[in-house]
């Protein structure tokens, strides 16, 4: 047991100040008013970890390499193609590298925890990993998954690993390409890498598992069906994200295959509850939100992404006035940092709606603000964690603020996310705890000098 001390700090119900926080086996099980002897005080504001619902580790390694233009002729489907070539070179090793570099990133930028949307399930070739990584001789399923737990447990972040199924190029069954053949799984396969999966979970620190069929292009839905059954087996409330409507492409795809729009044909035909949450939800009617909002889904954003893409706006305003409930996530890595997903988040708003502060709330007026707490929550809601708000029963994933920096915009409470949001031009996170334990202090991580090298080597010979 540990006790703390917050001079400020944003719990569930608001900000509060001179509040003393114990914390056992790495949970609030306290918050107290006044400070008491032998406590250790945290050296700046504090407020809650973000959750990070979408990410692909992999794609860190090329950010950055896609950007050359081809006289406007490039898309997702171009840059699709960018990336399958780069991942057709990756290894468990390489793969360990690049995830452990990207979490120390997310952890010094505010993730504490993160949800990896896994699909590069095999080896180089196609087949069952059959490497040496971790010392391992025999074929395992899940080996690349175990790169990711490995990289979760070496950087401290708190993890939910979501093995993907894949298992089509396109609707109606289309036979997978060369560039997708390390993704590919039987029904009965994917199964047992979700089993295999579990039991990693059990066995490494703060993980959990659910699973991501991946698209509507790349599962039908009694493979879907099997899936979705079989992971609830295992664990009722595990989190089931898809990616779903992120290209106008794929809607008029799933239109002429199914004369249904991608939710629409999702509402329709699986049972969508709370541990559902819908990736790229970008093309969408009001018809659909209000669906996702009626099955207690939720809506995974990832803005900056989306734009590099090229994707589309989801409709943020509208479907928050409906009720609806969102989380973020940096997806392609092109941008490591949660203060930018929710600029963007606001400001796609408002370039669109030429009006302004949209995404406040009737409870809270500060945009900031109201976007943090909620996309906490829902990243907490995404990923079945206990975490997303500071109160008592909740898990102790917190970031400590420089105040001295803040201070140089922000001067109340009401003005200090948005300060950080709009107005911070670097990191104001100084410290940040993962389940009770300190995982970045002064701005620094244990492990970043080594990974960066790691990484930086990595990087040298890869091509994209
Ligand atoms: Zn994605």
């Amino acid at each position: 047991m540990k006790k703390y001390y917050a001079k400020n700090i944003l719990l569930n119900d608001g900000w509060a100040t001179d509040k003393t926080l114990t914390i056992e086996d790495g949970v609030i099980t306290a918050i107290t008013s006044g400070k008491v002897n032998e406590v250790e005080e945290f050296q700046g504001t504090v407020i809650p970890g973000m959750i990070n619902c979408h990410s692909h580790a992999f794609q860190r390694a090329f950010a950055g390499f896609s950007e050359q233009g081809s006289e406007g002729k490039d898309s997702f489907w171009t840059w699709r193609k960018i990336m399958y070539k780069f991942l057709s070179q990756l290894t468990p090793e390489d793969t360990q590298i690049i995830a452990q570099q990207l979490y120390i990133e997310m952890l010094k930028m505010g993730y504490t925890r993160v949800a990896e949307f896994h699909y590069l399930h095999h080896d180089i070739n196609g087949s069952s990993c059959n490497s040496t990584y971790n010392n391992q001789s025999q074929e395992k399923l899940a080996t690349m998954a175990q790169a990711i737990f490995n990289a979760a447990q070496y950087s401290g972040i708190g993890l939910t690993l979501l093995p993907v199924l894949y298992q089509y190029s396109g609707f109606g069954q289309q036979a997978p390409t060369d560039g997708q053949k390390r993704f590919i799984n039987s029904t009965s396969q994917f199964n047992q890498l979700v089993s295999d999966c579990y039991e990693l979970s059990q066995q490494y620190q703060n993980s959990n598992i659910g699973i991501a069929p991946h698209s509507l292009r790349a599962v039908d839905k009694e493979a879907m069906t099997i899936a979705v059954e079989h992971v609830r087996s295992l664990d009722p409330k595990a989190p089931i994200h898809i990616h779903i409507a992120e290209q106008q492409q794929e809607v008029n795809d799933c239109l002429n295959h199914y004369a249904k729009r991608p939710v629409e044909w999702l509402l329709d035909n699986m049972q969508l509850d709370e541990s559902w949450c819908l990736i790229h939800a970008t093309h969408i009617n009001k018809k659909e939100q209000q669906g996702i909002i009626a099955s207690k889904a939720i809506t995974g954003i990832c803005p900056t992404t989306e734009a590099n893409l090229g994707d589309g706006i989801f409709p943020t305003t509208d479907f928050l006035a409906l009720g609806g409930s969102f989380a973020i996530g940096s997806d392609s890595h092109i941008s490591v940092n949660p203060i930018e997903e929710l600029r963007w988040l606001e400001y796609a708003q408002r370039l669109t709606k030429q009006q302004r502060a949209l995404l406040a709330s009737a409870n809270v007026a500060s945009v900031g603000q109201n976007l943090w707490q909620e996309s906490a929550l829902g990243g907490a809601q995404s990923t079945n964690s206990n975490t997303g708000a500071l109160s008592i029963g909740k898990q102790a994933d917190l970031l400590v603020i420089d105040d001295k920096k803040t201070a140089l915009f922000a001067n109340k409470n009401q003005y200090l996310l948005d300060s950080i949001i709009f107005a911070s031009q670097s990191n104001t996170i100084t410290d940040v705890m993962v389940n009770g334990n300190w995982v970045v202090l002064n701005g620094q991580h244990q492990h970043e000098k080594v990974s960066a090298e790691k990484f930086a080597q990595l990087l040298t010979t890869l091509s994209a």
